[in-house]
């Protein structure tokens, strides 16, 4: 049984909770994994009443939670019942959190009910120092309590150190939840059932037989309405510091002792440690940095990057990063690990690539591709393991081919969001998918000299087309091993 809760969601009418925290909220309460009695409590600063509110977010439930399949009316009619529940368990809260003593009020209401209060704070980090030591102030932050924190969590080691002190210096570590949407991400979630579910594929998890790991998240969106922020954080804040290394880590990391929070973590966070320290050679010679011009998506013109609205003219923040790095360790020594992001890419797609060292020696006249295994996180979720086959007919002729796992086909039903799989989880209290403070730090600590050298160099970064893949440079960078990009193979 789900235990009762109250969730306290500051910035509860932004942006983020209306497009993801209350749609994952809604399909967790449909499917009946909210306890009858838990409340959601917005906490923002426009001064809204609790009907007013309501009908914000059954517009937002209409807008983002994906439509019932088929059109049979009993699903609708339980969708409706549900969306009727669902807006019940929602209240209201009007503050600014600037303000100390609202929080006082904000206590009585949550002091009336024996539940358990978890603090999201959905806003920007500007404002966690006032929530904090509001919280702290009024004697919210009980050992009961959770605290939930977005990202991103701080702009550099030095200040993500701070918030995390602040932070500390009201909660346990254990009561401190650190998002990381990606790892809600079923496939993620998938890529360690197939590690360590199965004993296939671990003899070969190592430097003898894999090439290389390339991990890609590339977008086709620009910055949207985020222009502003987005100039201030780029692409490697934004996306490297924390997605890309978490996706390296679960890819790389050691098979855990156990499956709790800690075991698992604990291994992230050793090939955290692992990372070959950056030098001035790898610094120059293993990054590149781009931004795009202005180009085509699709065919329809896409304006330049300094002309986004919020962007600041002559900006040189990265949209795009591709870096080459190692893990020293005995079970990756030599392996390349290809990170990459970027934005106005050609298509959408977050993928692992573990490519595996050709044959050593060959029987055949055709030329052998490497074998693949390629997890996908985006658009769709499946794995996909590339082959080489005889083709039909005459002869000895090899042609690739490719077994697929494909999730929506293999199970049926419907696939939970990443928000969802992660708010879950905070109700219960099981923190394996959030990053622990020593893992955040350490992520920081292996960035810093890259923003570091950035910042002295002065250089700009490296200009692309809108659609395309980047830099050319960025070719150059897996060329140097005598290998290329996922998708310049032509698979
Ligand atoms: P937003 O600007 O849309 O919403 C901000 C919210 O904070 C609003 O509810 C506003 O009322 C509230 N707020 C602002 N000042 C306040 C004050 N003084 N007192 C009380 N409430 C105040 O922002 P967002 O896009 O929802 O993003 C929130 C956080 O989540 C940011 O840190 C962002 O970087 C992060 N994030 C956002 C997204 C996204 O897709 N929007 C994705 C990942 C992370």
């Amino acid at each position: 049984m789900e235990s009762n809760f109250d969730l306290v969601i500051f910035g509860g009418t932004g942006d983020l909770a209306l497009r993801k925290l209350y749609p994952a909220l809604f399909l967790a309460d449909c499917d009946g994994r909210l306890h009858p009695q838990g409340r959601i409590i917005a906490a923002a600063r426009q001064t809204l009443d609790a009907d007013a509110f309501r009908a914000k977010v059954g517009e937002a439930l209409q807008r983002f939670v994906p439509k019932v399949s088929g059109d049979s009316a009993a699903a609708q009619t339980a969708r409706d019942a549900c969306l009727s529940r669902f807006l019940d368990r929602l209240t209201y809260f009007s503050l600014d959190v600037n303000d100390g003593t609202q929080f006082q009020s904000l206590k009585k209401s949550l002091d009336e009910r024996d539940s358990k209060t978890i603090f999201y704070l959905s806003v920007g980090p500007a404002l966690f120092t006032a929530i904090i030591n509001g919280l702290k102030l009024a004697g919210l932050n009980t050992a009961e309590t959770r605290i939930v924190l977005e990202k991103p969590l701080g702009h550099d080691l030095a200040s993500s150190r701070a918030i995390n002190a602040l932070v500390l210096d009201a909660f346990a570590d254990s009561q401190v939840y650190r998002i990381d949407h990606y790892l809600g991400k079923e496939t993620v979630q998938n890529l360690l059932a197939l590690r360590f579910g199965n004993t296939l594929l671990e003899p070969l998890w190592n430097r003898t037989w894999v090439r290389d790991v390339q991990i890609t998240i590339a977008e086709t969106v620009g910055v949207e309405t985020r222009g502003e922020f987005y100039d201030g954080t780029g692409a490697f804040r934004d996306m490297v510091q924390n997605h890309l290394l978490n996706l390296l880590c679960i890819t790389a990391m050691e098979p855990p002792s156990s499956h709790d929070p800690d075991s698992v973590r604990d291994e992230k966070l050793r090939v955290l440690r692992s990372l070959k320290p950056w030098s001035q050679d790898t610094l120059r010679e293993n990054i590149v940095r781009g931004q795009y011009r202005a180009g085509s998506m699709a065919g329809v013109p896409a304006v330049a990057y300094t002309t986004e609205e919020g962007v600041a003219a002559g900006s040189d923040t990265e949209t795009y990063v591709a870096l080459r790095t190692e893990i020293l360790n005995w079970r990756w020594a030599g392996v390349p690990f290809y990170l990459r992001t970027g934005k106005r890419m050609a298509e959408r797609k977050a993928e692992v690539v573990i490519s595996f060292k050709s044959p050593p020696h060959s029987i055949f006249d055709s030329p052998l591709a490497p074998n693949r295994l390629v997890i996908t996180l985006q658009p769709e979720e499946n794995v996909r393991l590339y082959t080489m086959a005889k083709a039909p007919g005459d002869g000895m002729r090899l042609r690739e081919v490719h077994l697929d796992l494909d999730f929506k086909e293999f199970f049926l039903g419907r696939r939970q969001d990443a928000y969802e799989r992660l708010l879950l989880d905070v109700l219960r209290g099981n923190a394996t998918l959030f990053m622990r403070r020593d893992e955040a730090d350490e992520a920081w600590r292996w960035c810093q000299p890259v923003l570091d050298s950035w910042e002295q160099d002065g250089t700009p970064p490296l200009s692309y087309a809108a659609g395309s893949w980047g830099p050319a440079a960025s070719s150059r960078l897996t060329a140097m091993a005598g290998t290329a990009w996922h998708e310049e193979l032509g698979i």
